[in-house]
């Protein structure tokens, strides 16, 4: 089985039919949450991740975009944006963010945004915070986003380490534990501007990431064109 387990797409809907288009025919779409925020076109992501039968859980980015207090926490850009994204969204967007969980097992495997133990705002950057992750977590395998940087740490026990898997790198976990970031969707931030996800092959205990191009250039003049912070549609071809 061939699930593309994607995250952070951001309401950024050119990216993501750029990914669907890449990852062909999969037996699954996993998501990792920030399914909203930043992008122009919440409501259309929304409904691409329903007609794909995607399943994933909650972010902060769409805590926030319900009327949560997440947004208190966010930068006057990022604030900006999501005041947008809340006026921007249609019920039967913010019913579909609404049924999000914080956490969800899919195949003996956990989803989660941030990380088990603070699915909405811890970020997995270290060795040390993925052993901890790895220690609460209840499921072998585990994968998350929110970083935006695409990373694989694998290991078990006190040995727990990070590889930076590059465009069509894969790494097979084998008996080893994996706990898996995919990279983002809608707002790279590793310097690679391109789209980041990751094919999780569930009988080869492997994944592979890929990258994959998409047209920034009308993200943008959509995201100007609806008056979105103008540092927050430059920030995508520098994908930081
Ligand atoms: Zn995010």
């Amino acid at each position: 089985m061939r699930i593309a387990v994607l995250s952070d797409i951001h309401s950024n809907l050119v990216a993501l039919d750029a990914v669907l288009a890449h990852a062909g025919n999969v037996d699954g779409i996993w998501h990792l949450g920030d399914v909203v925020g930043y992008g122009p076109d919440p409501d259309g992501v929304v409904a691409r991740l329903g007609e794909g039968a995607a399943v994933g859980v909650r972010g902060n980015h769409d805590a926030a975009a319900l009327g949560g207090d997440e947004i208190d926490f966010f930068n006057p850009d990022a604030k900006a944006a999501m005041l947008w994204t809340r006026r921007h969204c249609s019920p039967a967007t913010a019913a579909w963010l609404e049924a999000l969980p914080l956490r969800l097992v899919e195949d003996e495997v956990t989803l989660v945004h941030g990380s088990p133990r603070d699915p909405i705002w811890e970020y997995v950057t270290s060795e040390r915070v993925a052993r901890a992750n790895l220690a609460v977590l209840t499921t072998r395998d585990g994968l998350h986003g929110h970083t935006h940087v695409p990373i694989a740490w694998v290991g078990g026990g006190d040995k727990v380490h990070g590889e930076a898997p590059g465009d069509r790198d894969t790494i097979t976990f084998e008996t080893r534990r994996a706990f898996l970031n995919p990279g983002s969707v809608g707002q790279p931030r590793d310097g690679d501007p391109r789209s980041s996800y990751l094919v999780l092959d569930m009988a080869a205990r492997s994944a592979t990431w890929h990258r994959v191009p998409y047209d920034i250039d009308a993200v943008a003049r959509a995201m100007r064109a609806a008056g979105l912070p103008v540092r927050l549609a430059e920030r995508l071809y520098h994908g930081r």
